[in-house]
């Protein structure tokens, strides 16, 4: 048996047990069941917060994980995680002050702007959708101007970057204060951002001292919409990182 308030008492059993076991358990990228296995004819599936595991009347076990999927809110992209295809273009991209996100992304960020400026601080969107081809032409440049190895902390090469996914965004000061920098952590939309974003679904993505597992520098501008669910635990456990809380490998390098 296993518990959570959320999902209640669900059993885990035999080989769908210890395909949930090899992903981490309750811990990895699938988190607690939310039902009880079903089954049809010998095949058995068993859904999870992120994802299922199916065992196949033949014994044969499949794991499908929603961190994989380039439209779910959960997917993961990083230097190790290509999205999938690499040239993924999301569907229901809105405008959002000049730039495109993915409406969930989109609709939470605005919720998150207004209850901002009710707290009377003014954010102002910098950059969010970009295409394969966008993210190629930005790599290049600064591989032009900065050489490869300093381009890589600072830049996703194309088909690695959370922009392409309609899910990630930057802010700013609409005065421009520390733009990019990481002192935006110190502005009121920074700090802002920091204390509440979890609230409307989006975390701090490259946090401070944790480039050995993202692989980036500190990006207190950079948000990516997750949802309430996965934004909140984090927040409430007072995890760092998407990979720490999903159980995945560090992705310091590609
Ligand atoms: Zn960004």
């Amino acid at each position: 048996m296993v518990w959570s308030p959320e999902t209640g008492s669900q059993p885990v059993r035999g080989a769908i047990r210890t395909a949930w076991a090899a992903e981490g358990a309750e811990s990895g990228a699938l988190g607690y069941p939310v039902a009880a296995q079903t089954c049809t004819d010998g095949n058995c599936t068993q859904t999870f917060e992120r994802g299922a595991i199916t065992r196949a009347r033949t014994g044969e076990t499949t794991v499908q994980r929603t961190i994989d999927n380039a439209a779910d809110a959960a997917v993961v992209v990083n230097k190790q995680r290509p999205l999938n295809p690499v040239t993924y273009v999301p569907e229901n991209l809105v405008n959002v002050e000049g730039q495109q996100l993915r409406s969930d992304a989109a609709s939470a960020l605005q919720q998150l702007k207004d209850a901002a400026a009710a707290d009377g601080v003014a954010m102002s969107v910098m950059s969010g959708y970009r295409s394969y081809e966008k993210q190629a032409g930005l790599y290049n440049n600064y591989v032009a101007q900065y050489g490869q190895e300093v381009a890589d902390t600072i830049s996703a090469r194309p088909g690695h970057s959370e922009h392409q996914t309609g899910l990630a965004v930057d802010i700013a000061s609409p005065d421009g204060t520390c733009s990019l920098q990481a002192c935006f952590k110190d502005t009121a939309a920074g700090q802002w951002a920091a204390a509440n974003a979890h609230r409307f679904g989006f975390i701090i993505r490259y946090p401070e001292g944790a480039s050995e597992t993202t692989g980036y520098s500190y990006e207190p501008w950079h948000l990516r919409y997750v949802g309430t669910d996965i934004a909140v635990s984090i927040h409430s456990q007072g995890i760092a990182t998407l990979e720490e809380y999903l159980g995945l490998p560090p992705a310091s390098d590609y």
